[in-house]
């Protein structure tokens, strides 16, 4: 098994790190013959209308989506959720996204108050405690009944912070950086 994580901007090397730290191999996807190689592909943090731009520029925003869209396993953290939803609330002009999950997602939806922040959250599929950091992060504003609920962030007010739907996981918040691989070993299973 092979996971891509998209290295066109964001924090790559810390999605690798956990992909490996699961002993799976990853690598930096920015061409198309590496996509066509992965199994599963990561849309990390980062700047979302920066990442837009780059797929487009490295003719790589056509071939991701179709790729998801014929079933390969994505896991999209902070820009990547962004990029992963359907509609976004307080995106620039002419930001684009993948549109793979049926979910509207607020940009920066915490505000300065919050800008970065660390937070207790409940992990719905095994009811346990998650510790997530969030940074300049978006939370899911609205979303279809068939798009499931992972977590909520009950801290800043019941926000919806983590989602999957069909062979899609999204996350406001950075999975990468906490050392819990949890997140992760979903995307591997879904694999
Ligand atoms: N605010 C950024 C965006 O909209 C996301 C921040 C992040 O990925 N840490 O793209």
């Amino acid at each position: 098994m092979l996971v891509g994580v998209l290295a066109l901007q964001g924090d790559v090397r810390e999605h690798r790190s956990a992909i490996e730290r699961l002993g799976t191999e990853s690598i930096g996807v920015r061409r198309t013959s590496e996509l066509d190689s992965v199994d599963a592909l990561i849309l990390p943090g980062g700047e979302s209308t920066t990442i837009d731009k780059l797929l487009r520029a490295f003719d790589l925003f056509e071939p991701v989506r179709d790729r998801i869209a014929a079933g390969m396993p994505v896991l999209g953290s902070c820009a990547g959720m962004v990029l992963l939803a359907r509609d976004i609330i307080g995106g620039i002009s002419g930001q684009h996204t993948l549109g793979i999950i049926p979910m509207t997602v607020r940009r920066n939806a915490f505000g300065r108050q919050v800008d970065s922040s660390e937070v207790e959250m409940r992990w719905r599929p095994d009811g346990t405690t998650m510790h997530a950091t969030f940074i300049r992060a978006p939370w899911v504003e609205s979303y279809d009944t068939d798009v499931e609920v992972l977590a909520v962030d009950e801290a800043h007010g019941s926000h919806v912070v983590a989602v999957q739907y069909r062979n899609a996981i999204a996350t406001a918040f950075h999975p990468e950086i906490s050392g819990d691989d949890r997140v992760h070993r979903r995307l591997l299973d879904l694999v």
